[in-house]
């Protein structure tokens, strides 16, 4: 993308309710802007961020076997009645009337409309265990937006609802979406940990919140240090492996972790002091089973290999993809801006022409575009006529994960300046090398 013909609202000044760095940085980059109190829209660099890590979520939940569909954001309140929900959920719920006088909602989450559709098809223990996912827009009427998109009231999540026959087919089902978020946040280049959660009225051990560490996160955690160290499951982890799915649990599991509502003082202090974190995070995801909590008032009910009717076993597994762009940033960001990890990053890598109207430097940086294009690195290519200052500054804080520069002098000389934005190195190189060294080969 050419920086003079795209739209990237860069700005100085921020409003003084932006107090969080993530907040402030995104609406300095222009990748949002705000139109209402938690509403948003996502101004392009923005856009392209939320892409990626939705892609990046699609991609973990299918590897995971769960099924893509979509879901509307309006809701009748008839469902919710049969839960029971459309009273108990509140004033986070938005509640709206349609011209013949039906009571209609934006939805909060799908729990009640997904088991409506489960139970309309699915009459037999044959179509199970079925996890079904969609990423939809959710409306919740939060009391206190804040934090840019990170408490929006309109925000995308995934949410996966999985269907068992039993118990125990419900925890495999449960087993893979912890193993499958293990791998998502990771890819996202974040380090989200697994915390014990309020499993809800069911009880039991089956809900996890996902957590990352920072210092601007709404929650008090308490963690074992050695948590941190165990390795996501990684690409070729094996979904059909019951053994490996229990080891993948309890390989965090050993350690202690958990939030405030959570919190076990007494086992907190029996580990080790110096592996003793208390930090605060940011919840990104939570997983959770809920038995038949909704099946049971809405009748999802299947037949079993011996004829017999049984209520389903659910659970259901949410991320919040737009509160993940703001986490990220929280986790990767320094005094001059972003600092994007490389598979979520708007653009693969920026190129800065330092002198646009000299034949030579222009060859030389329109060169490094088409390649990079070519390539399939999305180049971000600033070839306008501002100061070499705010150019820099500017390609700094949008932080792309690699910028080359093109100068008069280099090009004299035959070499471009390569910069890793993360660990600030720089390196002058011929262009072939630089473009190598950004494709990693
Ligand atoms: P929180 O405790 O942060 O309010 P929650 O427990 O209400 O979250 P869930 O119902 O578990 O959230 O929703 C799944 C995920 O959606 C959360 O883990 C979080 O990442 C995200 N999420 C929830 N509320 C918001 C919000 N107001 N704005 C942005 N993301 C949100
Ligand atoms: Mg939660």
């Amino acid at each position: 993308m050419r920086l003079s013909r795209y739209f990237i609202p860069v700005s100085k000044d921020v409003p003084s309710d932006a107090t969080i760095a993530s907040h402030k940085l995104m609406l300095r980059t222009g990748m949002v802007r705000q139109n209402g109190a938690g509403i948003y829209s996502w101004l392009p660099l923005g856009f392209r961020v939320l892409k990626k890590i939705e892609q990046i979520v699609r991609e973990e939940m299918d590897r995971a076997g769960a099924i893509e569909m979509l879901m509307p954001t309006l809701q009748q309140a008839d469902l919710w009645r049969e839960s029971g929900r459309y009273d108990d959920y509140g004033e986070e719920m938005l509640r709206i009337t349609d011209r013949h006088d039906r009571d209609m909602l934006y939805g909060p989450t799908n729990e009640e409309m997904i088991t409506d559709i489960f139970r309309s098809f699915v009459k037999s223990y044959k179509a199970l265990p079925v996890n079904l996912y969609h990423q939809q827009w959710k409306f919740r009427d939060e009391i206190r937006p804040r934090f840019g998109i990170m408490r929006g009231r309109e925000f995308l999540m995934k949410d996966a609802y999985s269907f068992a026959l039993s118990e125990d087919a419900a925890r495999v089902s449960y087993q893979k979406m912890f193993a499958a978020y293990l791998n998502t946040f990771d890819r996202m280049g974040i380090t989200a940990i697994p915390m014990q959660a309020d499993p809800g009225p069911i009880g039991g051990d089956l809900s996890h919140e996902f957590l990352i560490l920072a210092d601007s996160g709404e929650s008090e955690v308490y963690c074992d240090k050695a948590v941190l160290d165990v390795p996501a499951p990684g690409a070729d982890f094996d979904f059909d492996d019951l053994n490996a799915l229990e080891a993948e649990m309890s390989k965090r599991t050993q350690y202690y972790a958990a939030t405030e509502e959570k919190h076990d003082e007494a086992a907190f202090n029996a580990i080790p002091a110096d592996r003793q974190v208390k930090a605060r995070g940011i919840e990104v995801g939570h997983i959770f089973y809920f038995g038949t909590k909704y099946s049971d008032p809405m009748k999802a009910e299947v037949q079993t290999k011996e004829g017999d009717l049984v209520t389903i076993h659910g659970g259901s597994y949410g991320v919040g993809v737009s509160r993940c762009v703001g986490a990220i940033i929280e986790a990767s960001h320094d005094e001059n801006g972003i600092i994007w990890p490389d598979e979520v990053a708007p653009f693969g890598a920026g190129i800065i022409s330092m002198k646009p109207d000299a034949n030579d430097v222009a060859a030389v940086a329109d060169e490094a575009y088409a390649k990079l294009l070519a390539a399939g690195k999305d180049p971000l290519y600033d070839e306008t006529s501002d100061r070499a200052g705010p150019k820099f500054a500017r390609m700094e804080l949008i932080g792309l994960p690699w910028q080359i520069t093109v100068g008069p002098r280099g090009v004299k000389s035959g070499t471009v300046e390569l910069k890793r934005r993360a660990t600030g190195e720089r390196e002058d190189l011929s262009l072939e090398s630089a473009i190598n060294k950004v494709m990693g080969t």
